[in-house]
């Protein structure tokens, strides 16, 4: 493909991308860093704009090209990395970092940078692969979170990106110097606005990659989360308990899993009112997490009904925790507007071989009602019925 071609699509693409972000933003507007990414299109749009102008136009002014085309195209990197850091929630003023441009924009106005092709490279390559590896950094410091494949691929991008700088500037120079011959000119100026085209689809295809994914994950949040109390909902527990099992039997160790619920919770609700009512449920989720391991699993099972899975857990350890956690609920009463004293009963069964699902969950029942029975405030195992 000939360069002016090239041009063309490049233009092509960042326009496509221009509308793509800012359908989607305007679509979701809670993704506030894409608007740092729409900035980064519309740089890479203007750069492009004013490539394919100057291929068409002979007399095309020196502050249009190269000293604008040059400093869009360090802005567009730029906006990239500030989208990023926006995306990352990373402390600090992103938004002056975009000023930077101005300084950019006059350096390649100077004296300086109108002499040679190899001054204005050397006043905008080096930004672009300082922000491109500042990119990477901000990157890899989070990849081991849920979203740390999209971060893989960008870093990927980047790595290309300023792989395909330092090779084509380096070339570009020794063209300039005359160290090697130039009939490959024309063709590594292809080379290079393809890797402009390349670089455009990959890290534009990273943005929509991200957002898509950032809103996939917290829609999944949401299905599996209540909203009162944050935790685990009932539709999450068949899946994770399936799991855990599986482990269990895989392990050979002993998996015991708590029911527990409040006793005389509609005396709460009549005596305070519904909104306490929802602040004590929240009150009690809050001492039973303070009482668990980081790999237990907390689920509200229903209304002020939850149920804890408890790996690697054998049933006397499961009864000593069943009872501090009993205990901790009866000392601590809720002290907001009003005190309410709450206690609880607890059912436990335990399995050191791979049990349904709900099964176990029916055995933890079981117990609960028995504890229920014997008069409340009080824990039973399912396996000493
Ligand atoms: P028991 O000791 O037998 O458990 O008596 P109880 O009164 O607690 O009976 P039960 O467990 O059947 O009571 C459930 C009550 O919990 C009924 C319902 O109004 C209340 N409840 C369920 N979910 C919520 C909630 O999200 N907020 C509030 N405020 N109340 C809830
Ligand atoms: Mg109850
Ligand atoms: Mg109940």
């Amino acid at each position: 493909m000939d360069v002016l071609t090239l041009t063309y699509v490049n233009v092509f693409i960042a326009c496509t991308f221009t509308i793509l972000l800012a359908l989607q933003y305007k679509a979701e507007r809670q993704l506030r860093y894409q608007r740092y990414f729409i900035l980064a299109a519309i740089f890479m749009l203007l750069n492009a704009l004013i490539s394919a102008f100057s291929f068409t136009t002979h007399a095309v002014p020196y502050w249009l090209s190269p000293a604008l085309s040059n400093t869009s195209s360090v802005g567009a990197h730029l906006a990239l990395a500030c989208g990023i850091h926006r995306h990352l929630q990373l402390p600090g003023k992103r938004q002056w970092l975009l000023l930077a441009i101005v300084p950019l924009y006059l350096a390649q106005l100077s004296d300086f940078a109108a002499a040679t092709i190899a001054n204005r490279m050397l006043l905008a390559i080096p930004p672009v692969i300082m922000l491109n590896l500042w990119s990477i950094r901000m990157l890899s410091r989070h990849r081991d979170t849920e979203l740390g494949p999209v971060y893989l691929a960008f870093i990927g991008v980047f790595a290309f990106n300023i792989i395909q700088f330092i090779l084509r500037s380096a070339y570009m120079l020794a063209e300039h110097y005359q160290l090697v011959q130039t009939h490959y000119s024309a063709l590594i100026h292809s080379v290079g606005y393809f890797s402009l085209t390349a670089f455009a689809i990959l890290v534009f295809g990273c943005v929509i990659m991200l957002s898509h994914s950032q809103q996939r994950l917290a829609l999944l949040h949401i299905s599996e989360r209540d909203a009162l109390t944050g935790l685990l909902n009932r539709r999450s527990l068949s899946p994770r308990l399936l799991a855990e099992l599986n482990r269990t039997e895989r392990n050979h160790t002993t998996l015991s899993i708590l029911m527990f619920d409040i006793d005389y919770f509609k005396q709460v609700n009549d005596t305070f009112g519904h909104r306490a009512g929802d602040k004590a449920i929240q009150h009690v989720v809050d001492i039973a997490s303070q009482q668990l391991r980081d790999y237990d699993l907390l689920f509200r099972y229903g209304g002020e009904e939850f149920l804890i899975c408890l790996p690697d857990t054998s049933e006397n350890t499961a009864l000593l925790i069943a009872n501090r956690l009993k205990n901790a609920i009866e000392a601590n009463p809720l002290t907001a507007e009003q005190l309410i004293q709450m206690t609880v009963s607890i059912g436990v069964s335990s399995t050191h071989q791979f049990t349904e699902p709900d099964t176990l969950i029916e055995q933890a029942d079981t117990a609960l009602y028995q504890a229920k029975q014997s008069g409340r405030n009080a824990v039973v195992s399912f396996h000493q019925l």
